[in-house]
């Protein structure tokens, strides 16, 4: 049997402030200008607000221009990089600790093969032509003294905020169980599983109860109603991250379905004014099917049924 597998990407946007240190190391790039900050008798690059080793406070008064080149103290080769490197081939990380600095600064070294590379070597920048305040305003470190490419204009303001994106891309199993969900869903079904000993019905192809850690599969499975009772809710108000599409106030519902002891939770409701939700409201699956690829759970509407009064409905959220 093979498995089948897909593959998910969670990307989490940050804004950060800089901070008057780093703001002004990242406007210094901007000016093809490498800063770093004196502690005593040392110069750290890049430039902290603080010295790692004593702790002490150090301010925009005590920076000071390094580099451009300087020496490879230590280096990894990356021989097949990932979507998330800066290069599509081959490179090297290095420690580079530049000129008149004290400290290694970490970055990457475009040196084609790791025949090239070598702890103690030298380096100077390779400039972007567009910078922006941002560390990959040097595009990469090449051996050599000179730096390299470059040009264009610096930035006309102090750069204060990074954007910066973390992602992680992974690849999970798609079991039997949950590939059968899957088809029932484009089906417009809800797909349940009942343990054989506890009676308790899963969703979302669980393959097993794990109160009883018995194996659950098809001859456990069953339709589940399209009908329920809402048990609880939350009114969302989107803040405008990155990636947010929702403008406007939107519910969200735990449902508890007719006739079996399962609650869905977090679902859309929809054609329902926010001032009108409300704990046992009737509702029923609404499923799109317009996209062609099968359906899809739209939400949930109201049945117009009259609502379901209980005061232990509020407890149901699983
Ligand atoms: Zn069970």
């Amino acid at each position: 049997m093979t498995t089948e597998s897909r593959q998910a990407t969670i990307r989490f946007p940050y804004k950060r402030s800089l901070g008057p240190v780093m703001g002004a190391f990242m406007t210094a790039l901007t000016e093809q200008r490498i800063l770093g900050i004196r502690s005593g008798e040392r110069v750290l690059c890049p430039p902290r607000e603080w010295d790692p080793v004593t702790a002490a406070d150090l301010a925009v008064d005590d920076l000071t221009e390094v580099g451009p080149a300087g020496t490879v103290e230590s280096w990894t080769w990356v021989a097949e990089p990932t979507p998330a490197h800066p290069f599509d081939r081959p490179f090297a990380f290095a420690l580079i600790r530049l000129d008149g600095a004290d400290t290694a600064l970490l970055h990457v070294v475009d040196a084609g093969s790791p025949d090239s590379m070598s702890t103690g070597m030298r380096v100077a920048p390779r400039w972007r032509a567009t910078r922006v305040g941002h560390i990959s305003d040097i595009e990469a470190f090449v051996p050599g003294e000179s730096p390299v490419g470059g040009g264009g204009e610096p930035a006309t303001e102090p750069v204060t905020m990074m954007e910066y994106d973390a992602s992680i891309t992974y690849t999970v199993p798609v079991t039997p169980n949950e590939a059968r969900d899957a088809e029932a869903v484009a089906q417009g079904r809800f797909l349940g599983l009942r343990c054989p000993v506890c009676s308790r019905v899963y969703l979302g192809g669980r393959g097993y109860c794990p109160v009883d850690a018995v194996a659950l599969g098809p001859e456990h499975e069953l339709d589940l109603p399209q009908r329920g009772t809402i048990t609880n809710f939350t009114i969302v108000t989107p803040v405008q991250y990155p990636g947010q599409t929702e403008t406007e106030p939107f519910a969200r519902v735990h449902v508890l379905l007719d006739d079996v002891d399962v609650v869905l939770g977090y679902q859309p409701l929809i054609e329902v004014p926010m001032d009108q939700v409300r704990i046992g409201m009737r509702v029923a699956a609404m499923w799109d099917s317009s996209s062609g690829a099968g359906s899809q759970l739209e939400g949930w509407i109201p049945t117009g049924e009259p609502d379901v009064v209980d005061p232990d409905l509020v407890n149901r959220i699983c």
